[in-house]
């Protein structure tokens, strides 16, 4: 399988690490869209968030378990944004679940 996130998590394809336990990977984002964004990833191929189910959503639960931690690490104690984009209409351009983690500034208005 040919998927640019487990090339990264396998260390095939080099990133700047920021996090790393037995269910997740945080690196940082090649294209920043703030001060702070990380691209926090389950190290399990599961295409998106509408692809969670009982047998791995463990990993959802440990990612969000680890995105205080990350947070509290990059110095994010004024905020900041949790974004995942789903399918063709949310613009989701890798096909791993991921979720950016952005902040390090007063971030721009948001959609909801
Ligand atoms: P999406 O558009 O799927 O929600 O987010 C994919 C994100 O992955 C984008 O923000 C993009 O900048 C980032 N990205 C794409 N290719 C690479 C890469 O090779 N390395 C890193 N670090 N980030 C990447
Ligand atoms: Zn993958």
């Amino acid at each position: 399988m040919d998927c640019l996130f487990c090339g990264i998590i396998e260390g095939k394809i080099p990133s700047s690490p920021v996090w790393s336990d037995d269910y997740c990977y945080a690196f940082k984002d090649i294209n920043p869209q703030a001060p702070v964004h990380v691209i926090v990833v389950p190290k399990a191929h599961i295409p998106s968030a509408d692809r969670i189910y009982e047998g791995n959503s463990v990993y959802v639960a440990k990612i969000f378990e680890a995105i205080p931690k990350i947070a509290e690490k990059l110095d994010l104690g004024r905020g900041y944004r949790v974004i995942t984009n789903i399918g063709e209409h949310g613009c989701q351009s890798v096909q791993h679940l991921h979720f950016h983690l952005l902040g390090g500034a007063q971030l721009p208005d948001r959609m909801n």
